[in-house]
């Protein structure tokens, strides 16, 4: 089935964003043979994975890239959070969490996407053990029981002349996002629920430091974020319903500022200036497995979340984690048990955070005076509660099960 000219990998992973990147990072020095592929250049206005959204790191992922040897090149641009305030808005409920009562540096890290896209293949391109096609994109994929058989389309342009490669695999790591062309072709489907919810980033300035502090302040609209930035901004993560987020990313920057000064107030101070505006439409998004025929899931590819407990990247760079740690260490990567191992060690954490996000979007989005009674008074009871505090703490570290090599700060072999 391979043709002569194929090109023979143990591990082919699709995907070169936050995820894939960081797995191929984690592969390398093992034994393995591992080819990287990835549509967009990294530097590229384009690239999906690191744009200009910023990425809550919690300690768990700052202890990966730190193993990875990663966290240098990131660190002078993590905005540290010290201390996080909940509040409810419009009623009484507020809670907050803070770094130094539960004997920790920071709660969290805030690095821009580009920062992290820069650091991860600067460091990538220093591992001569890790082979790239980049910009490469894979077209199709058929799956055997014994091999993957990949076909990829180097350079930009897709049926542009461009010259297409077959590789061969004995497992192919889907790290290819949410509309993951690697789970369709391994027949696995995902189930999607649309919060009909957007999520408008952007950056702000104003006229207070922020000491550190990260506020998560829930309207009646969603979730609103405001986090802190190594450069004494704040990136912003303002949810809203479709139309009004369609209406204030059409309003200029002084009117925009007005609008999220009236919905968020004024503890970081009055807002000076106001960065572009992105926008996200937000779904809950979950493989129905992690695992098919010589093919795995990781990051976005086997679930995307809500943004509103910043967990997506740090779930999914604990999957990478695991997965690195139990392929290396397989004689035969692809084969069905080492496949169902990944999965199996990876339920509880997975299970555990795609429900804790998602519960999170819909408790406080009703409005049923008992939900938001119930809700207010659990906000006065954490903020009484050290041991809720400590569990919410915690899980920077994961939501329990397995704890990968990587989180422990050992290689993955
Ligand atoms: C507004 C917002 C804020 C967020 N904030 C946080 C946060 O604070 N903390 C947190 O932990 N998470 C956060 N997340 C979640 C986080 O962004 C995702 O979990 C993360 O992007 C997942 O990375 P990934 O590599 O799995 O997928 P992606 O980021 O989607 O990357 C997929 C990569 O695959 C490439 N690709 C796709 N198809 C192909 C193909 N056929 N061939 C080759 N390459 C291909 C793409 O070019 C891309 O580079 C946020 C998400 C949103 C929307």
């Amino acid at each position: 089935m391979s043709g002569a000219s194929a090109t023979a990998v143990d591990i082919a992973i699709v995907g070169g964003g936050m995820v894939g990147a960081s797995l191929a990072l984690a592969l390398a020095g093992t034994s393995k043979r591992v080819l990287l592929i990835e549509a967009v250049a990294p530097e590229s206005n384009d690239q999906p994975s690191f744009d200009d959204r910023t990425t809550a790191l919690g300690n768990g992922s700052r202890r990966v890239f730190e193993t990875l040897g990663v966290w240098p090149r990131l660190a002078a641009h993590a905005g540290t959070v010290a201390e996080i305030r909940v509040s409810d808005a419009g009623r009484a409920g507020a809670t907050r969490l803070t770094a130094s009562e539960q004997g920790l540096e920071a709660l969290g890290y805030v690095v821009p996407n580009r920062q992290l896209g820069l650091a991860l293949w600067q460091q990538l391109a220093a591992q001569p053990s890790i082979a790239i096609r980049n910009p490469a994109q894979l077209i199709a994929l058929q799956l055997h029981a014994d091999q993957a058989c990949l076909q990829v389309s180097m350079g930009n342009a897709i049926g542009q002349g461009g010259a297409t490669e077959t590789v061969i695999a004995r497992v192919v790591v889907a790290a290819d996002g949410a509309q993951s062309l690697v789970r369709a072709a391994a027949g696995i489907t995902a189930e999607v629920e649309d919060y009909e919810q957007v999520a408008v980033v952007v950056h702000v300035s104003t006229d207070l430091p922020s000491n550190g502090i990260a506020y998560e302040r829930f309207t009646a609209t969603g979730p609103l974020a405001v986090l802190p930035l190594a450069d004494g901004r704040y990136t912003v993560v303002w949810t809203l319903a479709p139309d009004r987020a369609q209406q204030v990313c059409a309003l200029d920057d002084s009117a925009f500022g007005a609008a999220l000064q009236q919905d968020f107030g004024w503890r970081i101070g009055r807002i000076t200036r106001v960065g572009t505006r992105a926008s996200y439409p937000l779904r809950l998004s979950r493989a129905e497995s992690m695992v098919g025929t010589r093919a795995v899931l990781v990051g976005n590819a086997a679930q995307s979340l809500h943004p509103v407990a910043g967990q997506g990247f740090n779930l999914g760079l604990r999957d990478a984690a695991l997965l690195a740690e139990i392929l290396a260490a397989a004689p035969d990567p692809g084969a069905p048990a080492v496949l169902e191992d990944y999965e199996r060690r990876r339920a509880v954490d997975r299970r555990g955070m795609i429900g804790f996000t998602d519960g999170l979007v819909r408790l406080f989005a009703s409005d049923h005076p008992g939900v938001a009674l119930g809700r207010n008074l659990g906000l006065a009871l954490f903020d009484l509660a050290p041991g809720a505090k400590r569990a919410l703490a915690r899980l920077s570290w994961g939501f329990g099960g397995d704890t990968p090599r990587l989180l422990r700060g050992l290689p993955v072999s």
